[in-house]
């Protein structure tokens, strides 16, 4: 069965003699689950407390922390105060140290990260937990997990930069060179030089299409209506666009 450590502090009014030590050696012995983990030392610091160490099987600390300290309280003479603590197995403790040094190093690479003036979400403005976008390696809320799958909302700055900007979109089809100026995104968008414009000129792009190509507004095929496409709402179909109110309704 698993064990864990603990340390009973019993205070005396008195310096400690032997009879202390040997209650405290008594009580920890009729406590423990190993006898030879019972070792009894003086407060560092404290010549008047007196720390039994010893090891008990493992349970919730509250659980059996009266029961222990009971113990003590019984056959302690002199004794005014008591407490216990479990200090951590070894185990324990290497594993909480690398995790704290772990946080630390983390903690350190931010700090470090805020000093460069450019540490700041280029869409939102948040100087907080950033990554780097892999397309044009800028900074960015590292939020994609904010986004609900079909939700559809545009609550997170990585997803939008990456889904509705040319600059991602040049990057994630290998095209090469400099998005502003590829001949392939261009064509690729030849027939919704709409959707072109807006890719290269959101406010999810940190550097927008210099001199954005004129197009027509795409108009609604039965009404006339102007539907932007980035908003969506809209159908098309082979009579062309149609716009939210003309549109077939699916549940009809
Ligand atoms: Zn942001
Ligand atoms: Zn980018
Ligand atoms: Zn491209
Ligand atoms: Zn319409």
């Amino acid at each position: 069965m698993a064990s864990m450590k603990v340390r009973v502090y019993v205070t005396l009014s008195v310096e400690p003699a032997n009879r202390h030590s040997e209650a405290m050696r008594s009580s920890a012995s009729s406590r423990t689950d190993d006898k030879a983990s019972v070792s009894v030392f003086t407060a560092k610091g404290d010549s008047r407390t007196l720390v039994a160490e010893f090891t008990v099987p493992k349970a919730r600390q509250m659980d059996v922390v009266d029961r222990i300290v009971q113990e003590f309280e019984d056959f302690v003479p002199d004794a005014i105060d008591f407490s216990a603590s479990f200090p951590r197995s070894e185990a324990d403790e290497r594993k909480a140290k690398r995790a704290s040094e772990r946080a630390k190093a983390k903690r350190a690479a931010a700090r470090e990260a805020r000093k460069d003036p450019a540490y700041r979400c280029f869409i939102c403005g948040k100087r907080t937990k950033l990554v780097k976008t892999e397309c044009c390696g800028r900074w960015i809320c590292d939020d994609e997990h904010k986004y609900q799958l079909f939700s559809y909302a545009r609550n997170s700055c990585h997803r939008n930069h990456r889904r509705f900007t040319l600059c991602a979109y040049h990057y994630d089809n290998g095209h090469k060179g400099d998005w502003k100026t590829c001949p392939k995104c261009r064509d690729d968008f030849k027939d919704e030089l709409e959707m072109f414009v807006w890719y290269g000129t959101n406010e999810y792009n940190w550097e927008k299409l210099p001199d954005p190509p004129a197009y027509m507004p795409t108009t609604c095929a039965k009404c006339g209506k102007v539907i932007r496409l980035s908003d969506g709402g809209y159908s098309h179909g082979k009579d062309g666009y149609l716009c939210g109110s003309c549109m077939p309704n699916p549940f009809a």
